[in-house]
């Protein structure tokens, strides 16, 4: 550590005081750097670090793995899908172990690699699991652009698209919750901008502060939601300058609007939020693979004993599941939490976050 970061560190100590505070890191990348860092090693006991629900694959429920399961099964149809999310188990099997059963499932970099593969094969019909938040969703709605203006036809997603705020004001307003502030992640930020924030500062006298993600800097940002609440002026501060501005991408925010329009949306451990998803509109829905082929119910039920949903909304850390390090573990992952390489619980897995067990536990 350098000597700025024994300022802040001593900043912290002076302005958290003896005053018990729990702030949520909202982003799967922020909680990597807190865990890779040792942050919460050296905090002062009475200031508590949550994860949130920032880890797009964690947050997908297990119906739509199932589904995107039962498609794979399907003869005319080629799964393409990020990698993570091949290995999030579903209710009976993985898609992974789909694969290794014969099911064609592709893993791409980008949701544009699915049109070569819809080029090459113009008898199937090639999926892509849109899942993700404001960040992902242009690459996909850039996809689906060049669909169109490639006049390709067998393209379609399988859409569980998520936007950040709603859960954010859910996850506010939440009395087991009692957040004093918010770490707000910064990719997110880049593509929506400051102003949908806002209402967490003005309307629930929340601090909240837009972070890089640099262990210096998020140091930074705690100070600054420390010194939010010292003075009782609640606001959203913006420390990931350059990256993120007040209006945020029009560009990408067109788009997005362009193809999709808000819905409700089932988050994995947290349940339904009014307007926290999307889905395609009318005149795009061509593009979704539930308009031409028929998915069935899905008896899904969630791994027995896994806590994802109460990691997911910061009411337990992930050493206190009970399947923590045992019977889950990166190699053999039990939730989604364990999978995704931005999982709360892989992050405390692989870099042996010991549990701080200290101020408020909600
Ligand atoms: Fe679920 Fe495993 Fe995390 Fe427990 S440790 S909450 S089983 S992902």
């Amino acid at each position: 550590m350098i000597i700025n970061t024994e300022q802040l560190l001593k900043g912290i100590i002076k302005l958290a005081s003896d005053r018990q505070v729990k702030f949520m890191e909202v982003c799967g990348t922020h909680t990597v750097s807190i865990a890779r860092s040792g942050i919460n090693g050296i905090l002062p006991e009475n200031v508590r670090l949550v994860s949130g629900p920032g880890c797009p694959v964690c947050v997908t429920p297990q119906d739509y793995i199932d589904k995107a399961i039962y498609l794979s099964t399907l003869n005319d149809i080629i799964i393409s899908t990020f990698g993570d999310l091949i290995r999030v188990p579903g209710t009976e099997k993985s898609l992974e172990m789909r694969r290794s059963e014969g099911s064609d499932i592709r893993v791409v970099y980008s949701p544009a690699q699915s049109l070569k593969i819809c080029r090459d094969n113009p008898d199937k019909k090639i999926v892509f699991l849109a899942v993700g938040f404001e960040t992902t969703i242009p690459t996909i709605t850039g996809t689906m652009e060049m669909a169109i203006r490639e006049h390709i036809k067998n393209f379609y997603i399988l859409c569980a698209h998520k936007v950040v705020p709603p859960a954010l004001e859910a996850l506010a307003t939440s009395a087991d919750l009692d957040i004093d502030g918010f770490i707000l992640p910064g990719h997110v930020s880049a593509i929506i901008g400051i102003k949908p924030y806002e209402f967490l500062a003005s309307r629930l006298k929340k601090a909240c502060v837009i972070s890089g993600f640099e262990p210096e800097q998020i140091l930074e940002s705690i100070f600054r939601l420390l010194y939010q609440i010292s003075k009782q002026d609640y606001r959203v501060e913006n420390k990931y300058r350059g990256t993120v501005d007040y209006e945020g991408n029009k560009k990408a925010l067109m788009s997005i609007e362009k193809f999709f329009e808000p819905s409700d949306s089932i988050w994995r451990g947290i349940g339904n939020i009014p307007a926290s998803g999307l889905r395609l509109k009318k005149e795009f829905v061509f593009f979704d693979i539930e308009s031409v082929i028929k998915i069935p119910p899905q008896d899904s039920i969630e791994p027995k004993g896994c806590r994802c949903g109460d990691v997911l909304k910061g009411l337990i850390e992930p050493t206190e599941c009970p399947l923590f390090g045992r019977s889950c573990t990166y190699e053999n992952p039990v939730g989604a939490c364990m999978v995704s390489s931005e999982g709360s619980c892989a992050a405390y897995y692989k870099y042996s976050v010991k549990r701080k067990g200290n101020g408020k536990t909600g």
